[in-house]
């Protein structure tokens, strides 16, 4: 079954203490939806200006990635720009130019209304409710967010929290939204929010789902060198709803093993500047990381 994903289609300026690069593929949509197309098909909704490089769009597509929901318009594509610290987890942002964006209304063709599987990858809320508006009763909605969001448009973003079955945010993001240090706390009310599944991203130290009274812990697949984690948390959510799409049972049956695959995807996105590592990726070599997972938490 396929996947809509709708989010950030952006050029990206990343900066980290060994090099900088500027004009990568980047946003939330580009990074969710390559993940997800391991798994399923999926089309994508974003909007993108007439300087988006043409090699993007062969990227996308050859990755199977449907574009008839990608405006392409006059104006300039969204560029955000950001600098990493030594540690490679702190990051800063030095610029975010809307271009394009400012003005997105996103318009979903009709046959990807009756999509099954909806991923709101981090974008406005607003946006993020135009989206719903126009979909047919899907099967399993998972929204993503970030802090500009939780400061800028809260109330919407509420009202959006009582439309989806999942979120996922990441620590920090979830202790803002709860005023509760505690994660645990933090998921039990988020569930109260609306969410059923409530996905806790931390990082390298992986993630903790929060799921009809149950928790579950998936590592992050420990790597010796990250390169860029620009976008890990995009392909996390976009391997995993690729993976709950192309699986047969219940979301509640299928999620654990999907939170695996997402991680496993994230670490190939962490390998490389933008999508350089993860567009060379096979499913053979995500299927062995998998397996080195399972044998490095078995006990
Ligand atoms: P992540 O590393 O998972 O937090 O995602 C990074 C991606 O988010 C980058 O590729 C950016 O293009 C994108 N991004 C940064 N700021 C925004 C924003 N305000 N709205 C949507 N996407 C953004």
């Amino acid at each position: 079954m396929s996947v809509l994903i709708v989010g950030s289609t952006a050029l990206d300026s990343i900066k980290t203490p060994e090099s900088h690069n500027p004009r990568l593929l980047g946003g939330s949509a580009s990074h969710a939806s390559v993940a997800a197309s391991f798994f399923a098909p999926v089309n994508m909704v974003g909007i993108v200006g007439e300087d988006f490089p043409r090699r993007y769009l062969n990227l996308y597509r050859r990755h199977g990635i449907d574009l008839e929901g990608l405006q392409i318009t006059n104006g300039k594509t969204f560029h955000w720009s950001g600098e990493y610290e030594l540690n490679m987890n702190n990051r800063r942002t030095l610029e975010t130019e809307l271009g394009v964006f400012e003005t997105f209304t996103p318009l979903l063709p009709k046959s990807y209304r009756a999509s099954p599987y909806v991923l709101l990858a981090n974008i406005a809320p607003a946006l993020q409710h135009h989206v719903l508006d126009q979909m047919r009763k899907p099967k399993l909605v998972f929204a993503d967010t970030m802090d500009l969001w939780l400061n800028i448009a809260l109330p919407d973003f509420l009202k959006l929290l009582r439309r989806v079955d999942g979120l996922v945010l990441n620590e920090s993001e979830a202790r803002q939204l709860t005023q509760d240090h505690n994660l645990i706390r933090a998921a039990r009310k988020i569930h109260s929010l609306g969410p059923r599944f409530v996905i806790v991203k931390k990082g390298e130290h992986g993630a903790i789902l929060s799921q009809g009274g149950k928790l579950f812990i998936a590592p992050a697949y420990p790597l010796q060198r990250v390169i860029d984690p620009t976008g890990a948390g995009d392909s996390f959510v976009g391997g995993m709803m690729g993976f709950l799409a192309a699986s047969r049972g219940s979301v509640e049956a299928n999620l654990r093993r999907a939170m695996i695959y997402g991680s496993v995807v994230a670490s190939f996105c962490c390998e490389g500047f933008g999508l350089k590592s993860i567009t060379r990726v096979t499913r053979p070599a995500i299927e062995k990381r998998v397996r080195e997972l399972q044998a490095m938490t078995k006990f």
